[in-house]
């Protein structure tokens, strides 16, 4: 397949300073929760990004010195030979496809309580840390700014000996830098205070000594706010930044520019969409004949080059997209648009950071797993037998083994009981806001379609009888989950006495299927996640009065690790949703429901009409078992039927999260007719110990 012309404008190599990017497209600095803690998988990681086609594969943000340390958040390090070393699988294998490596050279000051190095951490004054935990930072005196900038030139030179073909000055996300820059938080009444000039001096003097110490072969990007934020509402408040820009705009190589709101930036899909940032970019190449690059979780190559040509950006600058599909440039540049596996920015990749863990996409099982499990996002190997699989149910588990294995040219027989395709994702993406989660479906759908090796076979709820009858080689049963009825969660562990009458009670799935209470309804959260609010929203579009109860002491705090709590909360508030924290659910007698106070246990009654419990799933696993069964009578009875294997997963297995069930489908077709050690499935990465 050729590429469409009208793309070509995304091929063209553009020039960085000292350096040429080959294309337009440029992965910008992204957190993976890998770091300097598993320099190997996170080197096959990137690798694979310019394997992809990324002409620009950026580090994490990447500490300059013991001073600046995030753990247990995972960056990177750029601190002694050690780091270089490990930094060199990175750009060693970005080079080998062509590509361009950056360094995102980091100083956490407030955000950064130093708790692995203990180190004090320095701010542009002394301030509380910005993320709770009960330090302060020493305010920086002339000597700490003297020796910050010895750092960074230092670390600047440790990139380029790294290979690094870019490095950062890093002057946004509430970090140090925009501490200097912001007179929201710049107290000083020295030369690095007050005015406008002052305030930006630091930025300045980083930028030209690490031109002057690296500039030769290395480009110098900085990645800085478009605007001083603007909460809430999406409109830019620019404040001083479009000056500031202004004062420095031919000084760099390259601006990264995003905003200061961090969660709009990287905004989940129910409340951001495509290339939102475009109202805030609207003076940036204006000002600078540098070239720029923004976000804007880019998957369409059509507004990809639409910001191109009508001179928003020189580079589409993504992260997420980057992450749910390496090869998205390779796939436009063969002409192959229909095989990108589009983010759907639910922001569980987000979760690595957040929690200290290796990364997982929704859309791509295979992120984080390059080295540790040899996978590929592109290829797989062939087939190991001629066998024959069933996969029964359709869900992100099912879909996915089916198009893997299908990908390995095993014939698979896909069985589903509705009329469609997609499982839960079917009945979610139809839940306000969530509409992109459909590409879950679409982007496996589409493929399925076109291999003549599988055989799909809606509205076909299949009996163990059924299954046994078909004779397959391997059974997979990926049949899903039920949301409970009863109250029974984390916090009641055992079901209500009393909650009902039934008709009066419902869950998630009843309302997906279109279930309509009519008067005040309570919601009952112990699932902690999305689906509480976005059931709450359904009910309030029909006006009915919500009221919101959760055990927890904020609504979804889940979406704090997904950095969406805030804006849900606000979209609760907005809504007119009443919520109710600390308080679970304890009772419902079809007019009264009791909640029970975590901390003091005191009862508090609320009148409605129903409920809506929202706690945990029963997995829909009843298939699983009655063919074990089969399968243990038959095996007295040698001439009957045996498949070489029986296997669940996905949410029948054990209910999760849509990434854990597509993962689960795509390791059952990995796995399948492969040697695998059960007790240890991959290997392990560990820290390189290296002195000096
Ligand atoms: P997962 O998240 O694990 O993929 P889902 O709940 O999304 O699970 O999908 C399970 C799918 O299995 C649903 O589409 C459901 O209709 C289908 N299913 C459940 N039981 C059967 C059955 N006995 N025969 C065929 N399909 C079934
Ligand atoms: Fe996109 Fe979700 Fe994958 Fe992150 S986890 S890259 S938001 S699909």
């Amino acid at each position: 397949m050729s590429r469409d012309p009208r793309y070509d404008v995304l091929f063209e190599p553009v020039k960085i300073g000292p350096v040429t990017a080959k294309n337009r497209f440029y992965q910008v600095p992204h957190c993976t929760g890998l770091g300097w803690v598993r320099p190997r998988m996170v080197a096959a990681l990137r690798g694979m990004k310019a394997e992809g086609g990324w002409g620009v594969v950026c580090t994490e943000y990447c500490s300059i010195h013991p001073a600046s340390d995030d753990l247990p958040h995972p960056y990177a390090s750029l601190w002694d030979q050690g780091d270089i070393k490990a930094h060199t699988l990175m750009t060693d294998q970005v080079h080998e496809h062509g590509g361009l490596a950056g360094a995102e050279l980091w100083v956490g000051g407030s955000s950064s309580a130093n708790l692995f190095t203990n180190e004090v951490a320095m701010d542009v004054s002394s301030m509380p840390n910005a993320v709770g935990i009960p330090y302060q930072t020493r305010a920086m005196d002339k000597s700490d700014i003297r020796e910050l900038r010895r750092w960074h030139r230092e670390a600047a030179l440790r990139a380029k000996a790294a290979g690094f073909d870019i490095v950062y000055v890093y002057a946004t996300h509430h970090y140090l830098l925009s501490h200097f820059l912001s007179s929201k938080t710049n107290n000083r009444t020295d030369e690095y205070g007050g005015s406008l000039e002052n305030r930006v001096r630091l930025v300045r003097e980083l930028i030209e000594e690490t031109k002057d110490a690296v500039g030769d072969k290395c480009a110098v990007a900085v990645r800085f706010s478009a605007d001083e934020g603007g909460e809430g509402s999406g409109n830019p408040i620019i404040g001083e930044h479009r000056e500031m820009i202004e004062m420095l705009a031919e000084l760099p190589d390259l601006w990264d520019i995003n905003i200061n709101d961090y969660h709009r930036e990287m905004g989940v899909s129910r409340f951001v969409k495509e290339a939102s940032l475009e109202a805030y970019m609207s003076y940036v190449k204006s000002i600078t004949t540098k070239p720029v690059v923004t976000v804007g979780r880019f998957t369409s190559p059509d507004t990809m080059i639409s910001q191109i040509n009508r001179g928003i950006v020189d580079f589409i600058g993504a992260a997420r997209p980057s992450i749910a599909d390496p090869f998205l440039p390779k796939k436009i540049e063969e002409g192959r648009i229909d095989e990108i596996r589009e983010c759907i920015g639910c922001n569980n990749c987000y979760v690595g950071d957040s929690k200290a863990t290796p990364l997982r996409c929704t859309q791509n099982p295979t992120i984080g797993e390059e080295w540790r499990r040899g996978w590929h996002p592109e290829k797989i190997d062939p087939k190991g037998s001629d066998s024959t699989v069933l996969v029964i149910g359709s869900g992100p588990a099912g879909l996915e083994a089916t198009r893997s294995l299908g990908n390995r040219g095993y014939n698979v027989l896909l069985a589903e009981a509705d009329s469609h395709l997609g499982g839960r994702v079917s009945r979610e993406c139809q839940l306000p806001g969530l509409s992109e989660w459909g590409r879950v479906r679409d982007y496996r759908t589409n493929q399925i379609l076109k291999m003549p090796n599988v055989d799909i076979y809606l509205e076909n709820r299949m009996t163990a009888d059924d299954v046994m009858a078909m004779e397959a080689d391997h059974i997979l049963i990926a049949t899903g989950a039920k949301w409970k009825a009863n109250g029974q969660g984390n916090y009641n562990t055992q079901p209500l006495t009393e909650i009902g009458p039934a008709d009066q009670v419902y869950t998630p799935d009843d309302i997906m299927a279109g279930h309509r209470q009519t008067g005040p309804t309570l919601i009952y959260d112990d699932d902690h996640y999305y689906m509480a609010s976005v059931i709450a929203e359904v009910l309030r579009q029909k006006d009915l009065p919500v009221t919101l109860v959760t055990p927890e002491s904020m609504v979804s705090s889940w979406g704090d690790m997904t950095s969406e709590q805030a804006q849900i909360n606000r979209r609760l508030l907005e809504v007119g949703v009443e919520i109710i924290t600390a308080h679970a659910l304890v009772s419902y007698n079809g007019t009264e429901a009791q909640m029970e106070c975590k901390y003091t246990g005191k009862l508090k009654p609320i009148n409605v009409d129903a409920v809506v419990t929202v706690t945990m799933r029963t997995p829909d696993d009843d298939l699983f078992r009655e063919i074990e069964q089969k399968m243990i009578e038959n095996s007295d009875k040698k001439e009957n039927y045996q498949p070489k294997s029986l296997t669940r997963i996905g949410d029948c297995e054990a209910p999760a999260i849509i990434a854990a069930a597509v993962f689960a489908g795509h390791r059952y077709a990995r796995e399948l007719d492969t040697e695998v050690d059960p007790d240890n499935r991959m290997k392990y990465d560990r820290v390189f110990y290296e002195d000096g």
